[in-house]
């Protein structure tokens, strides 16, 4: 967790990003991603410096500490997938979702705090690169806003893939955290399920699939803490420039432009999906 001073003056808003990770024991990629993120946060990097003044980052980077201990793969101590219970966790069997999911309802009810982004950290064991699921909404104005951020990673990430990314509103996802909190937070509120590979990647306009390492998997994180200054650039929250214009790969994301068009929809997923 990073809270700076700017962000905690009296009387000011707090626009929260909130990240979690590992709710899988065996998605093991999913804390390498978060460790990239955390590290990039907590360093000196100018990029770093102003989403620390101007955001409040609040990350639990293991939901399932007891599973990970066990060697799970994906369920906890007492043998629940936690992220089929956002719903209604309960204290007794699912303590550390319970918990986060208070201090998430907790901010969600405080006028001073809006929760802008949320992100749950996951790894995919058959398909390529980083991507994301992200949910459906009647508003289309909504429905198009939340596809910005992943396009504007996948600018910064050569690893992620947004042709991979997808909106869903399948019933058997209606208990995972980005589907439960983008039913209760409001309409400035975007969560997301950022999925990793568990083996490899393929750079756009190649053919060659990348190995992912550790290093990778941080690198990534990296990128999608940076991908905030982004998003907030194009939001005016932040004024431009302030920092080294990071690299983009434009060209391979096929999109120029803030609005998007092409939105993938997917109704219902196969075997595949699996956040
Ligand atoms: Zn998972």
């Amino acid at each position: 967790m990073v809270e700076l001073q700017a962000n905690l003056r009296p009387g000011a808003e707090q626009k929260v990003v909130f990240i979690t990770a590992r709710v899988h024991p065996g998605e093991t990629p999913s804390s390498f991603v978060c460790q990239g993120i955390i590290d990039f946060l907590v360093s000196q990097h100018p990029i770093a410096k102003v989403l620390r003044d101007h955001l409040v980052f609040k990350i639990a980077p293991m939901l399932n500490p007891d599973g990970v201990y066990l060697g799970n793969y994906r369920c906890s101590l007492m043998g629940f997938d936690l992220n089929r219970h956002w719903a209604n966790p309960s204290p007794w069997a699912h303590p550390t979702l319970h918990g986060v999911k208070q201090l998430i309802i907790e901010m969600y009810n405080n006028p001073k705090i809006n929760l802008e982004f949320y992100i749950d950290i996951h790894a995919h064991s058959t398909m390529m690169n980083g991507f994301m699921y992200g949910n459906i909404f009647e508003d289309e104005e909504r429905f198009q806003r939340q596809a910005v951020l992943p396009k504007l990673l996948c600018q910064n990430a050569e690893d992620f893939s947004y042709s991979s990314t997808s909106f869903n509103r399948d019933a058997v996802k209606a208990g995972t955290g980005r589907r439960f909190l983008g039913g209760l937070l409001n309409d400035t509120s975007y969560c997301y399920t950022l999925e990793v590979s568990f083996y490899s990647y393929i750079v756009a306009g190649t053919t060659t699939a990348v190995p992912y390492t550790e290093e990778a998997y941080m690198k990534l994180g990296r990128n999608v803490a940076r991908t905030f200054l982004d998003y907030y650039r194009l939001n005016s929250l932040v004024e431009r420039p302030l920092a080294p214009t990071p690299k983009t790969r434009a060209a391979s994301c096929m999109f120029l432009v803030f609005w998007a068009t092409g939105v993938q929809i997917i109704e219902t997923l196969g075997a595949y999906s699996s956040d």
